[in-house]
């Protein structure tokens, strides 16, 4: 018999009324014959509401502890579906991270799935028991209770579905993966299918459908991954392998992430070291550098513009001035107003002309762009953001998203 794993978010058993009708819904899955492994995330905005305790308490909580109190929130939500499905007849069992063995590597608060031990699964699954898992927590080697990053819950559903060979189904209260955020532009076209890689793409770029480790799991292990809304109403978007048919498509999305900050150093001292001392010492932070650009040297000094995640701007600049300390003085701009706009598609890999097009929309439209990068199957750039929804009707026009 085939092994499901479902996920439904938070938003989905956000109520007593929502956990009975997610319950109702997999009783009936139950009764056409799968075997069902469910993982829950929190209800509603609970984490939100754990981490503003925490911090009304201390303005730098302790990695562990958030650990702890952010864990309670899925051990509610699973209990309580739990106790909703075995109301209905449903024969159901709720587990925590810790009693599946889902071990973790890495820091607390944003750690990764090493191995998870599917015999404790299995066994209930062969007892015809539904499984709910915690979605979002595990436990390292030291025995400590861990997460894994905020939206962690789909990396839990999906690595469980590696680990069982199953097919991984993602509920959630949108009904599928959009060309771009309905809510940035309405006419945007819900997707049939998209590649793992476009997927990773759009996902670590600001669409938030999915946690991108999540992506990367059912990317690495082939997992069949369909993301639909919770009410089975209309048909969903399958992430999948990519196919011929697919990569005749130039450009598949766009996403618009507005979490960045630029940073800027001016007549920075242009020597062969000073560019890495830069960038070590945000490693060093462990601050993660996303967009770079470099001007060629005037005399012995550069110009460097990168873009970081604006909560780390504060540990950034510090960096910035204990560098001047090493390799001499140098001025810092910072900009906290701007919106990366990237574009994504198998297609590009391909396909010439991609970048003109792009950037001639962009130019016919008045809008002047700040930093570039590309990859394979990206382009990315940074703007205003006051041009930023004339930029996205632009290139949906364009581009046909
Ligand atoms: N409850 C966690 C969060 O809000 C995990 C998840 O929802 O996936 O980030
Ligand atoms: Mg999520």
């Amino acid at each position: 018999m085939d092994v499901v794993v479902q996920k439904y978010g938070g938003s989905s058993v956000g109520s007593l009324d929502k956990i009975k009708r997610v319950a109702e819904r997999i009783k009936k899955r139950k009764e056409s014959g799968a075997k069902l492994v469910v993982v829950v995330s929190a209800m509603g905005n609970t984490t939100n509401e754990l981490i503003s305790l925490a911090y009304g308490l201390s303005d730098n909580p302790r990695p562990r502890e958030l650990d702890v109190l952010l864990s309670t929130g899925e051990q509610v939500s699973i209990a309580l579906l739990s106790i909703a499905l075995n109301e209905i007849g449903c024969k159901a069992r709720s587990f925590t991270g810790h009693q599946i063995g889902l071990m973790t590597e890495g820091f607390h608060t944003k750690s990764k799935i090493y191995d998870i031990d599917a015999s404790v699964v299995n066994k209930e699954l062969d007892r015809d028991n539904v499984v709910i898992v915690a979605g979002f927590q595990g436990i390292n080697t030291n025995n400590e209770i861990t997460t894994l990053g905020r939206g962690g819950s789909d990396t839990t559903a999906v690595a469980l579905a590696a680990k069982l060979g199953a097919v991984c189904e993602i509920y959630t209260d949108v009904d599928g993966i959009y060309t771009i955020d309905p809510e940035l532009y309405p006419s945007a076209r819900k997707l049939e299918y998209i590649s793992y890689e476009e997927m990773m793409e759009m996902a670590s770029l600001g669409a938030d459908v999915m946690h991108p480790r999540s992506i990367e799991i059912g990317h690495k292990y082939s997992v069949p991954i369909y993301v639909a809304v919770n009410t089975g109403e209309s048909p969903g978007t399958y992430i999948k392998e990519s196919d011929e048919i697919m990569e005749e498509t130039v450009i598949t999305g766009l996403a618009v992430d507005n979490n960045d900050a630029m940073v800027t150093v001016n007549e920075f001292p242009y020597t062969v070291n000073s560019v890495s001392e830069l960038f070590k010492s945000l490693a060093e932070r462990h601050i993660n550098v996303d967009m770079i650009s470099q001007t060629t040297p005037v005399g012995d000094r550069i110009s460097v513009s990168y873009t970081i995640p604006r909560n780390d701007l504060a540990p950034a600049l510090e960096c910035l001035e204990s560098l001047k300390t090493r390799i001499g003085p140098f001025t810092i701009e910072t900009n906290t107003d701007i919106a990366k706009l990237s574009v994504v598609g198998m297609g590009m890999k391909t396909q010439s002309g991609v970048a003109a097009r792009l950037f001639s929309v962009l130019a016919e439209n008045n809008i002047k762009v700040k930093i570039i990068t590309t990859s394979e199957i990206r382009i990315s750039c940074t703007i205003d953001p006051k041009d930023q929804s004339k930029a996205v009707s632009a290139i949906a026009e364009e581009f046909d998203l």
